[in-house]
């Protein structure tokens, strides 16, 4: 009896602790904002803020790459003193982008201290591989500081003791949040923009996405609850979420696979 109370406080203590957070603060790194931010408040299932962070970032960004490029120029020419300034130009941006991402990690932290909630975000490797492969979309994705801004946002959570946490991209980009259909990523006319083809929502994608992600924290939290068809409850809306959930994903449907008779079970 004794062992079994012991048991149980052990695993209370060890139990993710994120479950426990009302608001879930989803975090997509994108190319035109460095972070769009959704607060998700568990509970209701209603979006209780959504803000961008960094959008001069890409700006600032693009207006070095032209001066780079002009630079570069003139130092294939030969000339020295463009060079010279090209590699002082490098060192400027390199800077401004690490103080920015510094800075928006920082004030991230500080929206989630506020609600008292966790920060999600993708894991990295499915993220590289998503988005529109086209030529300006790649440009656009590589400019992105995405490892640095994950190093702070990671430290800044750390410091300030803030629940980390990191899920799985699958369809994130091309999940719909009204009606839980799949479309692509990014609107072929304008990439900033997701546009449902079922439903007709169009929004900016990278919101879309920090919402998407939020979800993700929240199925991940109810993965018991996962059958055939789930929803998550978004304002009011009751949206399907099967689209998120990768097909064999041992984690998100291993309660699914539950539902199901053993194919071991005995014969008697
Ligand atoms: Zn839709």
């Amino acid at each position: 009896m004794l062992n079994g109370k012991i048991a149980v406080s052990i695993e209370k203590e060890f139990s993710e602790p994120a479950n426990e957070r009302r608001y879930i603060v989803g975090v997509d790194i994108g190319s035109s904002t460095l972070a769009a931010v959704t607060v998700l408040d568990s509970q209701s299932g209603k979006v209780v803020k959504q803000l961008y962070f960094g959008r001069d970032v890409a700006v600032r960004q693009m207006k070095y790459e032209e001066r780079r490029a002009k630079l570069q120029s003139h130092a294939d020419k030969g000339s020295e003193k463009a060079n010279k300034y090209l590699k002082r130009l490098k060192h400027k941006q390199r800077n401004f982008v690490k103080t920015r991402s510094g800075q928006v990690a920082k004030e991230i932290a500080n929206l989630a201290l506020k609600y008292d909630a966790c920060i999600v975000i993708e894991k990295l490797k499915f993220r590289a591989v998503r988005g529109k492969v086209n030529k300006n979309g790649r440009k656009k994705i590589n400019r992105i500081p995405y490892t640095q801004f994950r190093e702070f946002l990671k430290s800044n959570c750390l410091k300030y003791g803030v629940l980390f946490q990191e899920v799985d991209a699958y369809h994130t980009s091309k999940w719909c949040p009204k009606c839980g259909a799949l479309n692509n990523g990014h609107d072929s006319v304008n990439y900033a923009l997701y546009t449902c083809k079922k439903c007709g929502l169009t929004v900016n994608s990278d919101r879309k996405a920090s919402l998407a992600i939020a979800v993700k924290s929240l199925l991940e939290r109810t993965s018991q609850g996962l059958t055939n068809s789930c929803f998550v409850q978004i304002s009011r809306r009751k949206v399907p979420v099967n689209g998120l959930v990768r097909p064999d994903d041992g984690v998100l449907s291993g309660a699914v696979h539950l539902t199901q008779p053993p194919m071991e079970s005995p014969l008697l």
